[in-house]
C-alpha cells in the first residue's frame, strides 16, 4: 500500500491539509506554525500538538485512517525534537538512560483491518533520526489482547478506566528488566490507555516509564 501511495502522489499532486498550498501532505511552514499541546496532567506524559487544531485533527486522521505515512514521517522530526529535549534533562536529573521505545500496540484484528500500526510507523520513522542512537525500538513486547470501545466515547471516568482492564498484556519480559521505556502514542485525552500500559510494565519489571504523543 504505501508503495501504492507513493505513485499516485506521483501522478496527482498533494497538497497541505493546513494551508492547501501544492507540495508536501503537511508543510514546513504550516507544521512550524501548530499550536502546541498544553500540558498534560500526569507529569510523566509529553505531547506535542494541541488536538483542538482542525489541521493536526485531519493529518492524524489521514495517518491512521488514510494510510499517509509521509505524515509519520513529519510528525517523526518534530517529536524526535521533542524527546531530545525532553531527555537531556530527565538524564541528568533523573537518571533516565538509554530508553527503549514501545509503541501502543493495536489489536491483531485491528491490525489486520488497517494493515498497519500508526504508532509503530512512528517508532520507525524517529529510528531513522536517531542516529546518535539515544534509544532502541521493541516491538514486541507490549501487547493488546483485548479489542476495547473507543476511550473518546466513554463518558464516565469510570467506565473508561474499567474499559481498559486487561487491555496490555507483557512479552518477552525480560528484554524489559529494569529498563527506562517512552512509550510512543498518537493522541492522548486522559492518559488513560497511557497510564494502563505504563502500569503493565512497571508490573513486568520496568524502571521507568514516561510517554510522547503527537497530540493532546
Ligand atoms: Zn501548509
Amino acid at each position: 500500500m504505501g508503495f501504492f501511495n507513493t505513485i499516485l502522489d506521483l501522478i496527482f499532486p498533494v497538497n497541505c491539509v493546513s494551508c492547501n498550498k501544492s507540495g508536501e501532505i503537511l508543510c514546513l511552514k504550516c507544521i512550524s506554525n501548530f499550536p502546541i499541546a498544553e500540558r498534560e496532567t500526569n507529569k510523566w506524559i509529553f505531547a506535542l500538538y494541541d488536538y483542538r487544531h482542525p489541521p493536526i485533527k485531519k493529518a492524524v486522521w489521514l495517518l491512521k485512517y488514510k494510510g499517509k505515512k509521509k505524515i509519520a514521517e513529519i510528525f517523526a522530526e518534530s517529536l524526535y525534537g521533542k524527546i531530545n529535549e525532553e531527555l537531556s534533562d530527565l538524564s541528568i536529573f533523573e537518571n533516565f538512560r538509554n530508553p527503549i521505545l514501545i509503541p501502543i500496540p493495536l489489536s491483531k484484528t485491528r491490525l489486520r483491518e488497517r494493515g498497519f500500526n500508526q504508532t509503530e510507523l512512528i517508532c520507525k520513522e524517529l529510528i531513522k533520526l536517531d542516529t546518535e542512537k539515544i534509544f532502541t525500538l521493541e516491538r514486541n513486547i507490549l501487547i493488546k489482547i483485548k479489542e476495547t470501545e473507543h476511550q473518546a466515547r466513554i463518558r464516565n471516568r469510570k467506565q473508561r478506566l474499567e474499559n481498559l482492564i486487561g487491555t496490555f498484556g507483557v512479552i518477552n519480559e525480560n528484554k524489559i528488566k529494569d529498563r527506562n521505556i517512552i512509550l510512543i502514542d498518537d493522541v492522548t485525552t486522559t492518559g488513560s490507555t497511557l497510564n494502563e500500559a505504563r502500569k503493565i510494565l512497571k508490573n513486568a519489571g520496568a524502571k521507568k516509564v514516561i510517554a510522547f504523543t503527537l497530540a493532546h
